[in-house]
């Protein structure tokens, strides 16, 4: 049985008032379920967030790490810090990170190595920009962002890896793909998986979809069999919304 999950990224969102206060909002609405629910507040409240959950299974997790284990890089957090804290789930590649930081898929295999050797568990996002599709390459690029990135990986490390397949242009533009198309790229990435390693550790993986996910097309897009859940941005920021989506899985 593969892992089911709703991971909410708040971004760079929530002073700590705000984050202690969307915390209790979540708590207050979330019923028994076996979703493993997930949230990732920036680093500032990160501990806070960790303390309020400690008797939750609400899971808090980084949005980002340096692959660096300490040392002179300044402004940047490492997978031990995290660990020190107790935090052992670290989102890795988001569009954003790659985008507007530079990330690319040589940084992002020393993240993925450097978090894999503190023994934590990655949540690893990549996907299309709109241009990729238009022009049909979004195979070959998503194909590519996990070459690059996790395939020189032995297959025991896939135990501690999540996929989130993210379109770029579906983040934060309202603009979801459509449940068949979700479908056709999970389908594509465990078949890409299943070639590269075993039909077992591609039946294995969880893969979530993110990009505009909200609590009225949640459940369509995880009705699809390869969708395994979400990784939730603007939603994930309303405890409402963010519950219902938890719902809909
Ligand atoms: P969105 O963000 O739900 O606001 O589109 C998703 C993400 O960036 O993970």
């Amino acid at each position: 049985m593969r892992r089911k999950i709703v991971a909410g990224n708040w971004k760079m969102n929530n002073d700590l008032a705000q984050t202690e206060s969307l915390i209790s909002g979540i708590r207050k609405k979330l019923k028994k379920t076996d979703v493993e629910v997930m949230i990732a507040p920036p680093f500032t409240n990160l501990f806070a967030a960790f303390e309020a959950l400690r008797q939750s299974p609400i899971e808090v997790v980084a949005q980002n790490m340096h692959y660096a284990d300490n040392g002179a890089y300044t402004g940047e957090i490492s997978a031990e810090m995290l660990k020190s804290i107790g935090i052992s789930t670290v989102i890795l590649g988001h569009s954003e990170r790659r985008a507007y930081f530079g990330e690319d898929d040589a940084l992002l295999a020393k993240k993925v190595d450097s978090a894999l050797k503190n023994q934590m568990t990655i949540i690893f996002c990549f996907g299309e920009e709109l241009a990729d599709r238009k022009s049909e390459n979004h195979f070959k690029v998503v194909e590519n962002q996990l070459k690059n990135a996790l395939f020189h990986l032995p297959a025991e490390a896939w135990k501690n890896i999540i996929l989130a397949y993210e379109p770029v242009w579906a983040i934060g533009t309202g603009e979801t793909a459509s449940p068949e198309q979700a479908q056709e790229m999970h389908y594509f990435i465990r078949e890409t998986i299943a070639e590269k390693y075993t039909d077992k550790i591609s039946d294995y993986v969880s893969i979530l979809y993110g990009g505009s996910v909200k609590p009225n097309n949640a459940e369509e897009i995880f009705s699809q069999p390869d969708v395994d859940g979400g990784l939730i941005g603007g939603a994930s920021l309303v405890a409402e919304d963010f519950i219902a989506i938890v719902k809909a899985l």
